[in-house]
């Protein structure tokens, strides 16, 4: 009998396994896809290095710094170009403004109304009721409407391929809800942090050959063994509490479960004996997004590309949420005199009802070529589609994740860990995943 198996070879199984084994504890894995990662791809083709999911990892904190130490990947690692830190927002005139103090006080972003409402965020009333509120309740309330329309809005629909009208504020940005707890206002609780000891700086990084480094790595360093190709159909408990879990071929007992999954996936495999929790995760929803890597001559793309990308209000009738800079954003993504850019489209503002590739491609070309000054094809096209993409952290998320844990409870030897809880972000699954390791390791 294993001592825990985990269902789910993404980032959020792998690094269980990973801090498990760096706690003596050996894993099995079993993935149902003939590859680890998950959404974590990165393809080499024609010159053009790209990555069919996410891009980026924000190192901060003690835990991600000290896991790629440990995987050895330092030399692998390569920091985003100083220039990442400048993004752009399509303004109401359809240019680009960077982004920053200067684009929101004297820049076409805000009106003049629009400025001096959100000057007046530190007068703004704190919320003394406990209802749950919208990320663009919140935002109106303190900020003023135009910052959501402008600012908020792109940064949830580009990220998060969300709606802030849907979005809870307290599940997606617990951070911002703080700080008007703490503070009263976002502005003092922001010259507050100013003052206080600078913590080790944030930064965004990559690998030399792509994301997939990471999952790749971590996968040759575990011990216990890793079955791809492997859809767990299947899951029974016996009167002992260990756990007996199917694939089509073969079982495996064990008298711990990690189902790192999809909350979708996990409903599909507790439907059967426990129904309620099953219908708890199956009602979190997960919009479509497609990527398109785009390739294009240097001397086709009039714009400077000199920033992270460029997000894109929702107001302006877009249908392409935002486009990285893939090829200034990290090195050697791109063949010499061409550029790499990644355009995302879909989110649950905007959904994608099943399009063609070729339907996809041609909206993004004919939204961004007037916004980039693009001339002509793209040398380099490619499309990955996600027909489920990201969990949305709508309102009632956190009630739910309340009523799963004490559904869960009740269920010895289950565990769950993926990033439908504790954070999209790959930093944040990464921590999740430590702290249910030590968690696991506790118990025993
Ligand atoms: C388009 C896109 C862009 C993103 N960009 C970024 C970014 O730039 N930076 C960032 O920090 N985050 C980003 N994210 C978020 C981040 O990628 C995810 O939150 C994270 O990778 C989730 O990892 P996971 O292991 O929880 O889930 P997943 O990666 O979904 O892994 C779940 C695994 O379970 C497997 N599985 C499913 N069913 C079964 C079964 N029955 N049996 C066995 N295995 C099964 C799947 O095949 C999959 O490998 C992005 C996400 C997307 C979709």
């Amino acid at each position: 009998m294993d001592a825990v198996i985990i269902i789910g070879g993404g980032l959020s199984g792998l690094a269980s396994a990973y801090f498990l084994q760096q706690q003596g504890v050996s894993a099995r894995l079993l993935e149902a896809e003939p590859f680890i990662g998950g959404n974590i791809q990165s393809r080499q083709e024609a010159g053009f290095l790209r990555d069919l999911g996410p891009n980026s990892l924000m190192l901060k904190g003690q835990v991600v710094p000290d896991l790629l130490q440990s995987l050895h990947l330092e030399a692998e690692l390569v920091e985003a170009n100083a220039l990442a830190k400048r993004r752009y927002i399509l303004n109401r005139h359809r240019q680009l403004a960077p982004l920053g103090p200067g684009v929101l006080f004297g820049g076409k972003l805000l009106s003049l109304q629009g400025r001096l409402r959100l000057l007046s965020e530190p007068f703004r009333y704190r919320k003394q009721d406990t209802e749950e509120e919208s990320i663009a309740d919140f935002v109106r309330r303190r900020l003023g409407p135009e910052v959501l329309t402008w600012l908020v809005d792109p940064f949830v629909s580009g990220v998060f391929a969300g709606d802030p009208e849907r979005l809870a504020l307290a599940a997606t940005f617990p951070r911002l809800l703080r700080m008007e707890q703490e503070h009263g206002s976002l502005l003092r609780a922001a010259l507050a942090a100013r003052k206080k000891t600078p913590q080790s700086k944030a930064c965004l990084v990559s690998f030399r050959q792509g994301l997939q480094t990471l999952p790749l790595r971590m996968a040759e360093q575990l011990q216990g063994p890793i079955h791809c190709h492997t859809p767990v159909d299947r899951l029974e408990q016996h009167t002992d509490g260990s756990w007996e879990v199917y694939s089509a071929q073969q079982s495996w007992r064990s008298a711990k479960i990690i189902l790192a999954l999809p909350a979708k996936k996990a409903a599909d495999l507790l439907v059967l004996r426990h129904s309620d929790l099953a219908k708890e995760l199956a009602a979190i929803s997960y919009p479509a997004v497609s990527t398109l890597s785009l390739g294009f001559p240097r001397s086709k793309v009039q714009h400077a590309l000199n920033g992270f990308g460029l997000l894109i209000p929702r107001i302006m009738g877009l249908q392409t949420l935002g486009v990285l800079f893939s090829s200034t954003l990290f090195p050697d993504r791109a063949p010499l005199d061409q550029v790499l850019l990644t355009a995302f489209i879909g989110g649950s503002q905007n959904p994608l009802d099943g399009r063609s590739d070729s339907d996809l491609l041609q909206t993004v070309l004919d939204e961004i070529r007037p916004i980039l000054g693009i001339e002509g094809e793209p040398s380099f096209s490619r499309c990955q589609n996600w027909p489920e993409a990201i969990p949305q952290y709508e309102l009632g998320h956190l009630a739910r994740l309340e009523r799963i844990s004490q559904m869960k409870q009740q269920i010895s030897g289950l565990y769950f860990r993926a990033n439908w809880r504790d954070g999209i972000a790959l930093g944040d699954c990464l921590e999740a995943a430590q702290q249910l390791s030590q968690q696991i390791i506790h118990q025993a």
